[in-house]
């Protein structure tokens, strides 16, 4: 075939096929920014909309329908958009939902960039955000507007640790007719069943447990109605949101080990939290399993599971700069935003500027340090965190 063209026009047509009659587990990584149509009117009738068909690589190809239709099935719904980000997923839903006029409420304890992006839609979009306590319950009720169209919520906040209520919080949504989305990145949607507890839209950052590498951005949109699933990928096509495929491949790659690792993240975090509840310098373990953390019944009718994500509340007698000197001189826990991944980290948070409300229980408790307790001996971990504790006492 190559005879008669030239070499520039060779090296793009070439004569490879796919090798039929060839089995391997891995899933095929399909590039693609042009789809080709075998004729115009099979182009003129695509329909970027019909996952049965493929239109255009940004609008899906088989690697990314593979990947959303496992994350669909994890997560106990029947439709799933991919973003490059899990911020990008949020976005996706406040833009699919939204409009001027609008009210959305959002937990005190949400995502911080959930939290900038809600504030942002106030002050240019006309829309209002109002934080709610996270522990309201059914309480939202009273806070649910005419205008309100969307109340996100997060199982827990992935800093502070309350669990919510969500069937309260969803049965009072659903009598109003407001929609419910739910971060559920702190579970991977393998420790929550959210649908079952009624929650409308959930929300991955696969950028989490699902890459499980730290080395990989992506979010998840999941949902289980299908007009609401039109609505999200009406906003996933008009914002230009597509995933690449090696990284799609990639988060693929850990969905086999996800609920291994994660239960591993699980008993390392409960081994450390449970060292460091009986240490003096820390007051409080906000840790869902543990009774300290509020919410905590809740986790235990809700939940099956933990992951490695938890924080601790140091006593108030330690100043910041000691707090600080803690978190430096660990050596096993590096210093550095996200989680599940195989490696710890540990982040001092200031809480008093990420909240409208922060006063545990009165004030009790100095700085909040957050741990992500990665795939590391929990011996190792606990013997960094006992020799770090040892330099607050100079
Ligand atoms: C990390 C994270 C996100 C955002 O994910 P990115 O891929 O980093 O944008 C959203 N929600 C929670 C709870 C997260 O921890």
């Amino acid at each position: 075939m190559t005879d008669k063209k030239s070499l520039q026009t060779a090296l793009i047509h070439h004569d490879y096929q796919a090798p039929e009659g060839f089995g391997a587990f891995p899933p095929a990584i399909h590039h693609a920014s042009t789809v080709l149509f075998e004729n115009v009117a099979a182009l003129r009738s695509g329909d970027w909309k019909d996952k049965s068909g493929y239109t255009y690589g940004l609008h899906g190809t088989p690697t990314t329908f593979t990947l959303e239709a496992r994350l669909a099935a994890i997560e106990g719904g029947t439709h799933c958009l991919l973003a490059p980000s899990g911020l990008a997923a949020i976005a996706m839903v406040d833009f699919a939902l939204l409009k001027t006029g609008d009210d959305i409420l959002l937990p005190d304890n949400i995502y911080h960039p959930n939290r900038v992006l809600g504030n942002w839609l106030q002050e240019s979009m006309g829309i209002t955000a109002r934080y709610y306590d996270p522990l309201a319950g059914a309480g939202i009720a009273e806070l649910i507007q005419p205008n309100t169209k969307l109340i996100w919520t997060e199982a827990p906040g992935s800093v502070s640790m309350e669990v919510p209520d969500l069937p309260a919080i969803c049965a009072a949504a659903r009598a109003k007719g407001v929609v419910v989305a739910l971060d559920n990145t702190w579970s991977a949607g393998i420790a929550l069943r959210a649908f079952e507890l009624g929650v409308d839209i959930v929300v991955q950052a696969l950028t989490k447990y699902q890459s499980g590498g730290a080395d990989v951005l992506m979010g998840a949109v999941i949902s289980s109605d299908d007009s609401l699933h039109e609505r999200l990928s009406a906003s996933h096509m008009r914002l230009g949101l597509g995933v690449g495929a090696d990284d799609a491949y990639l988060v693929m790659r850990g969905l086999p080990t996800l609920k291994l690792r994660f239960d591993a993240h699980d008993a390392g975090a409960r081994t450390v939290a449970a060292w460091l509840k009986a240490r003096p310098e820390i007051v409080r373990v906000l840790h869902p399993a543990f009774p300290d953390c509020p919410g905590h019944e809740t986790w235990r009718r809700d939940f099956t599971g933990a992951g490695g994500l938890f924080s601790v509340l140091f006593d108030e007698r330690y100043s910041e700069a000691q707090t600080d000197r803690f978190v430096d001189s660990l050596t096993l826990f590096k210093i550095g935003y996200s989680w599940g991944g195989p490696n710890s980290l540990c982040v001092p948070y200031r809480m008093a500027g990420m909240r409208r409300d922060w006063n545990t229980d009165g004030g009790a408790g100095g700085t909040l340090v957050r741990f992500n307790i990665g795939l590391e001996d929990p011996r190792d971990l606990i013997a960094d965190i006992e020799a770090a504790l040892a330099t607050l006492a100079d």
